[in-house]
């Protein structure tokens, strides 16, 4: 199964993702998370990153383009993968096409996970994320069992420096401009899946699993 994860911030794609890779067996390959490892490890890619993230920008596109084609060509992917956050722009689109042209593949399908702008702010600001597995909870709607503990490894957990309020806002925006196009995009490809995100976590993963698999 070859599927990417559209949907605005805070929309639930990181947590989504989680049920579908085990249900398929198959990669998650989050942009967001390889651009937080490599500011956690300070590289060249993370101090360019950082500066764009932290303002609620879109990192540039030839930063993005490659670390994916290069993650693609892994052998774990054979078998399918999930893109999560990736492609953002119309470009991104453009070139994940050509590279999977490339490599004789096709999507099967992408995720569109439909919610409000008015609920992504309050799951946004009260999101909080394990250091060390990258499990994602949320203060009110997807609490730890003991605070500030990650029920799977026992990590701390922490607010990303891009989930301030003041951050959220300018994210939601770059989103309705440059990434909701990409719901056309894929749409004119037949390849749209819609899912009512508004619904508990795991009422939201069964319509997704049902419908990719076919019921
Ligand atoms: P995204 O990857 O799309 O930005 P996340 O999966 O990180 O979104 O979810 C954003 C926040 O909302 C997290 O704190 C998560 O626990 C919470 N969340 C995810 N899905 C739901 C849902 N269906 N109902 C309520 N809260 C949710
Ligand atoms: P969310 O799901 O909450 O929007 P992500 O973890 O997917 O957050 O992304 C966090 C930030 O990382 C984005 O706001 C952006 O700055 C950067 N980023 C992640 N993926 C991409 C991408 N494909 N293109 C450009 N920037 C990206
Ligand atoms: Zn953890």
């Amino acid at each position: 199964m070859r599927l990417i994860l559209l949907g605005p911030p805070g929309a639930g794609k990181g947590t989504q993702a989680e049920g579908i890779k085990k249900e398929f067996n198959i990669p998650h390959i989050s942009t967001g998370d390889i651009f937080r490892e490599n500011i956690k490890n300070n590289t060249e890619l993370g101090k360019k990153a950082q500066e764009y993230m932290n303002k609620g920008l879109l990192v540039p596109d030839e930063l993005v383009v490659d670390l994916v084609k290069d993650r693609l060509s892994k052998d774990d992917c054979k078998k399918g993968f999930l893109l999560d956050g990736f492609p953002r722009t119309i470009e991104q689109a453009k070139a994940l096409d050509k590279e999977l042209e490339k490599m004789n593949q096709k999507l099967d399908k992408a995720v569109n996970i439909r919610v409000s702008e008015d609920v992504l702010v309050e799951r946004i600001v009260g999101r909080r994320i394990c250091k060390d597995c990258k499990a994602t909870y949320h203060i009110k709607f997807n609490p730890p069992k003991k605070e500030g503990i990650c029920d799977k490894c026992g990590g701390e957990l922490y607010q990303r420096d891009d989930d301030k309020e003041e951050t959220v806002q300018n994210r939601i925006k770059v989103y309705n401009e440059q990434t909701q196009p990409l719901i056309d995009y894929y749409g004119k490809k037949d390849l749209i899946l819609d899912i009512n995100g508004e619904q508990e976590i795991k009422k939201v993963l069964e319509d997704i699993i049902n419908n990719l698999k076919g019921e």
